[in-house]
């Protein structure tokens, strides 16, 4: 999700994944980052496939290279890849870390608020966010689900998906997060306001559900030209 208060603003640089965690595999090497070293898990290379459009699909982080990762990039709608209902993680390992990391990184890059994996083409139930810009406030969230949801209010929300694209979306104003941490330990986190809607947009990431399922009717009319042109750009990509 893009950040509502910061568009235009600030960048924040971060340092390259390399300085988190290390090429050959071992142990992250920022423990804060990353948490404690975890557990060993050979690679899935069968998990790796390609969706009808030919495009890479990753179905486990344990089938992504190093390589692969530093190639991840944020994709944009229509990809199909952002339509799929994701799976849950149930390898909680060295390449799990990484996958996060990066995409901590690439939700920087991107001055967002929150990442999915779906959007950089991992089809598992993982997302980071960080709502403040401090980065003490990363958060990894795996297998995340909502509950008691309380509130109810309309803001503009942006998608890094969706470039250019800006539409008001009704969301709970708190809401309880429980998920799991990079070790697989049980993670309970209450939320309200910005931080609630960034979860409840990441949450929807994983089930194929984008903001423009959620807009209204003059939004609809508003960002028909927009995303008519993000078509067709990607339709130009898959062709080349
Ligand atoms: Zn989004």
């Amino acid at each position: 999700m893009r950040d509502p208060r910061r568009l235009g603003g600030r960048r924040i640089l971060r340092a390259p994944i390399s300085r988190y965690y290390s090429v050959a595999g071992t142990a992250p090497r920022d423990a804060q980052a990353a948490g404690p070293p975890l557990s060993h898990a050979p690679p899935c290379p069968d998990t790796i496939g390609r969706n009808r459009a030919g495009r890479a699909v990753y179905a486990a982080p344990g089938a992504i290279s190093m390589h692969d990762l530093e190639q991840l990039h944020i994709v944009h709608y229509p990809d199909p890849r952002l339509r799929e209902q994701c799976k849950p993680v149930t390898q909680f390992d060295d390449a799990l870390a990484a996958l996060a990391v990066r995409m901590l990184q690439l939700m920087h890059e991107a001055r967002g608020v929150g990442l999915a994996a779906p959007q950089v083409g991992i089809l598992q139930r993982i997302f980071v966010m960080n709502h403040t810009g401090e980065p003490e406030d990363d958060r990894i969230v795996i297998n995340p689900v909502l509950h008691n949801p309380h509130g109810a209010a309309e803001s503009t929300e942006g998608c890094l998906s969706i470039p250019g694209v800006s539409v008001k979306v009704r969301r709970a104003e708190r809401i309880l997060l429980t998920g799991q941490d990079l070790r697989g330990q049980p993670v309970e986190v209450p939320t309200e306001d910005l931080q609630a809607r960034v979860c409840q947009h990441e949450t929807d990431h994983l089930n194929g559900i984008l903001i423009v399922d959620r807009m209204g009717p003059t939004d609809r009319i508003a960002t028909r030209k927009t995303l008519r042109v993000l078509e067709n750009t990607y339709r130009g990509k898959a062709r080349r």
